[in-house]
């Protein structure tokens, strides 16, 4: 393993069981990208102190929209979500950490803006549940499963952030 202080490597498959870190895919969603909050909902997410393992503009093929949804294909507003999610590009992204599911969860604030406390990303810059910005995993075991729908292995970067001792003893 190649220790020199600008590492920065493609995840290669492992041969034996890998204990990995938590990981969560967090989208920005078209409105987000649209209403320029790119910048600021990255900053949430770098400030709070978490690695970001995978970064990527995307316009969403429909069908990739549907399997991201599959388990909310029953309900009335299905149709109008995967439009919303085609509707223009969003910003695919896979951050990594200690708790990252239920903390992204956290700073993203509840599904629906109007209930969503201020400070959060929803609290702050949304007010209608069909156009609520950003969309975070609800649990590690769907973040690895929406990381694998969102993201070729070559795509997600396995990179040492100098900042680390910084954050954790
Ligand atoms: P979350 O995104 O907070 O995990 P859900 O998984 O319940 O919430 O819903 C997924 C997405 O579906 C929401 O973020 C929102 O964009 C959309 N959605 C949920 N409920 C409604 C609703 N009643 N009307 C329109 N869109 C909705």
């Amino acid at each position: 393993r190649q220790t020199t202080r600008f590492q920065c490597r493609v995840a290669r498959q492992s041969t034996g069981p890998v204990i990995r870190a938590e990981r969560s895919y967090v989208m920005i969603k078209p409105d987000g990208v649209q209403r320029g909050l790119v910048g600021e909902i990255i900053t949430r997410f770098e400030r709070k102190g978490f690695q970001l393992k995978g970064l990527k503009l995307f316009q969403t093929p429909e069908d990739l929209a549907k399997e991201h949804y599959k388990d909310l294909a029953s309900k009335p507003f299905y149709g109008k979500l995967v439009d919303y999610i085609i509707s223009g590009p969003v910003v695919a992204m896979i951050w990594e950490g200690d708790g990252v599911v239920a903390s992204a969860r956290k700073l993203i604030g509840a599904t629906n803006p109007l209930a969503a406390e201020p400070g959060t990303i929803r609290g702050d810059f949304a007010v209608e549940v069909g156009r609520n910005v950003v969309h975070g995993s609800d649990s590690p075991e769907n973040g690895e499963r929406e990381i694998g729908l969102w993201f070729e292995e070559t795509e997600v970067v396995e990179w040492t952030r100098d900042m680390t001792p910084w954050l954790k003893e």
